[in-house]
């Protein structure tokens, strides 16, 4: 008999995890659930989209066709709110029953509202599907000004929208610079600059004590704890996600306090037959030898390849199991300088940095003597290098200036693999 496998969230993980699961296994029943209305889409591209710079076509990835040809069944507007783990099933909000043999859970998260007063009036924007997208879109044509809340990557894409969209904006800050935990305040400088260019203005120190709305609901601004105000017909929020795993409760699969999934470095979490892929999962990284978690689309996609794989595989339909090993990236297209973070950028027990021009700058963060990820402002060309340390993990103690050299010359830290 055919396996039956059962994947909850049609994002880049879940989609992943059922092509591959096509690719492995021509037999198998592949069922697909996601609340969303449409099939799986860009998320990284939304953002250009609300810039006004992208029409919807080329954002979509998959139509429902290309579930039809795998003879995957897709359940479009299906919330899954239930799942018992004994009984191999799942419930979804319409009452049906869905049975499985493995199942996979890719729900991802959805951004997080400020605890603060008159937090969902309307105007205030959060960012997470085409939907939200939409919703910018209009809600940045029609506005003049702009507050952005969350120093963060996503809250960058909401500030980089107002600038598109000639929206002039503040952009609150908790601290003394964006992205403090990843940059220092000489490498933000420089994406402050950027900001300021496009009229949002970064305000240091600062964040929302309430929002101010009108007597129709709407914003029309924000106070900060320190009682300064801003004026904004438009607000972004962004600052955190919320992980989509609370209908696990009481499923006894296991999950960290902050809700996100527990797996080891194959996607196999603590429960028999139960997968979890994507942001929402708290993984063993083999390169950094402890549980670590990475939201960005390209390990959410290896991660729902490798679990995919390994479903087909402990069903006794596969070659090989999978591990996730795995190096990320994540860039910002915003400015007129490239800017990439890689790895782990925010963890480390060291760091080296260097600012080479107005607009280019590097970071490399360090545990133990060995590379766990980085930023590059302006010049991208060492990423596959850095990449290449910290997937090896060699041992690059005393060698900052190999480092920081414009040119990274691999053989100064040798030895090192080939890699295929
Ligand atoms: C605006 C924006 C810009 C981004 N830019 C970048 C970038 O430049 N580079 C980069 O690497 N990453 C970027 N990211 C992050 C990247 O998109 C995510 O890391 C990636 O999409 C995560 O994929 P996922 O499959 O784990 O989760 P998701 O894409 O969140 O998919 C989960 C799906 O599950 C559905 N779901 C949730 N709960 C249920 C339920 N109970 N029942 C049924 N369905 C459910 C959700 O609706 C969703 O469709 C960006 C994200 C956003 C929002």
């Amino acid at each position: 008999m055919s396996a039956s496998h059962v994947i909850i969230g049609d994002g880049i993980a879940g989609s992943s995890a059922a092509e591959t699961i096509r690719e492995a296994d021509a037999d198998a029943d592949i069922t697909v659930l996601t609340d969303e209305g449409e099939a799986l889409y860009n998320r990284i591209l939304i953002k250009e989209y609300a810039k006004g710079k992208m029409p919807a076509g080329p954002i979509s990835i998959h139509d429902e066709g290309w579930y039809e040809e795998r003879d995957v069944e897709l359940r479009l507007n299906t919330y899954v709110n239930e799942v018992d783990t004994d009984a191999h099933e799942v419930y979804t909000h319409r009452g049906d029953t869905i049975e499985y043999d493995t199942l996979l859970i890719a729900t991802g998260g959805t951004p997080t509202q400020l605890p603060v007063p008159n937090s969902d009036a309307d105007g205030i924007h959060h960012f997470w599907t085409f939907e939200d997208a939409r919703a910018i879109r209009d809600g940045a044509e029609n506005a003049d000004t702009g507050v952005v809340i969350g120093a963060g990557l996503l809250g960058i894409d909401l500030a980089a929208i107002c600038g598109a969209q000639d929206v002039s904006a503040h952009y609150l800050m908790r601290g003394n610079a964006w992205w403090r935990y990843a940059l220092s305040e000489e490498g933000a400088e420089i994406i402050h600059d950027a900001l300021r260019e496009r009229d949002v203005t970064p305000v240091f120190d600062s964040g929302v004590d309430r929002f101010e709305i009108d007597d129709d609901g709407h914003i029309t601004g924000v106070t900060d704890p320190d009682g300064e105000e801003f004026d904004a017909d438009f607000a972004g929020v962004a600052i955190g996600l919320n992980y989509n795993t609370e209908f696990l409760q009481g499923s006894g699969i296991e999950r960290t306090d902050d809700g996100s999934i527990v797996t080891d470095e194959t996607m196999r979490t603590d429960t028999e037959d139960v997968y979890a892929a994507g942001d929402l999962t708290y993984f063993y990284d083999v390169l950094l030898g402890e549980q670590a978690q990475n939201g960005a689309w390209g390990s959410a996609k290896e991660q729902g390849s490798i679990a995919g794989t390994n479903m087909v595989y402990d069903q006794g339909d596969g070659d090989e199991e999978a591990t996730f090993e795995w190096v990320s990236s994540y860039s910002i297209t915003h400015f007129d300088f490239p800017f990439l973070s890689f790895g782990h950028p925010t963890l480390g027990d060291e760091s080296v940095e260097r600012k080479y021009s107005d607009d280019e700058w590097r970071r490399v963060a360090l545990m133990d003597g060995k590379v766990v990820g980085g930023v590059l402002i302006g010049d991208l060309a060492p990423q596959s290098k850095l990449k290449k340390l910290a997937r090896q993990q060699v041992d690059v103690s005393g060698k900052e200036e190999e480092l920081l050299a414009e040119t990274i010359d691999l053989e100064a830290f040798e030895p090192m693999e080939a890699e295929q």
